[in-house]
């Protein structure tokens, strides 16, 4: 319920109007610095979206929430669980296509969760987000050249124009690069969405 008042509470939120690729794009174009995080939260919520950011989400750990309101308007809640750049910028995409692919009762996404309900559209979520972040054929292409040292992978996020932290997360989660390494360049965001986040929830 934290999230739902909160984002009925929002003031100055546009009618949605519907979400295409194209404003997805618009907002991706903003994934290559920490310093973009509170104009992307503005751009989100000037598309007639409720974003709201809280510290966590209920009992679950929570990364995020994909919803529609009484009155129909689609809401979005984030959790600061990680705080890093990479993660914000996942979750939030994914949450962004249950938007636009209306995907109802999402229900609350955890990342750990195993056993998540409507498979199909959460793995429609997660096929969107990654794309929208890394365009498949020029993943394929770097994986496929082999080179995962710091400088290939600062290069290959440059030409990306995407913060180098989402391209080393991928690798990591694809497992071609452990885990431990590049921890510095997952850099925190929680100072820039400082403004965003709720104060003392009840
Ligand atoms: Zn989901």
């Amino acid at each position: 319920m934290l999230v739902y008042n909160a984002a009925q509470n929002l003031q100055d939120v546009p009618e949605y109007s519907g979400l295409s690729e194209e404003k997805i794009g618009e907002l991706v174009a903003l994934a290559d610095h920490p310093d973009h995080v509170p104009q992307v939260i503005q751009k989100v919520r000037a598309l007639g979206i409720r974003l709201v950011v809280v510290p966590n989400l209920s009992q679950c750990p929570v990364d995020g929430i994909a919803d529609w309101d009484a009155q129909g308007r689609p809401y979005i809640g984030l959790s600061l669980r990680y705080g890093k750049i990479d993660n914000f910028w996942f979750v939030l995409l994914h949450e962004l296509s249950h938007i636009m692919r209306e995907h109802r009762d999402a229900g609350p996404d955890c990342q750990e969760d195993q056993f998540m309900q409507n498979q199909d559209q959460e793995k429609e979520a997660n096929d969107d987000a990654a794309r929208w972040l890394i365009q498949p054929e020029l993943l394929d292409d770097f994986i496929w050249n082999g080179d995962f040292s710091e400088g290939a992978i600062k290069a290959f996020a440059s030409q990306l124009g995407r913060h180098e932290a989402i391209v080393i997360g991928r690798l990591k989660f694809l497992h071609y690069v452990p885990w431990n390494r590049f921890a510095k360049s997952h850099v925190s965001i929680r100072d820039h969405l400082e403004d965003f986040v709720l104060k003392d929830p009840v």
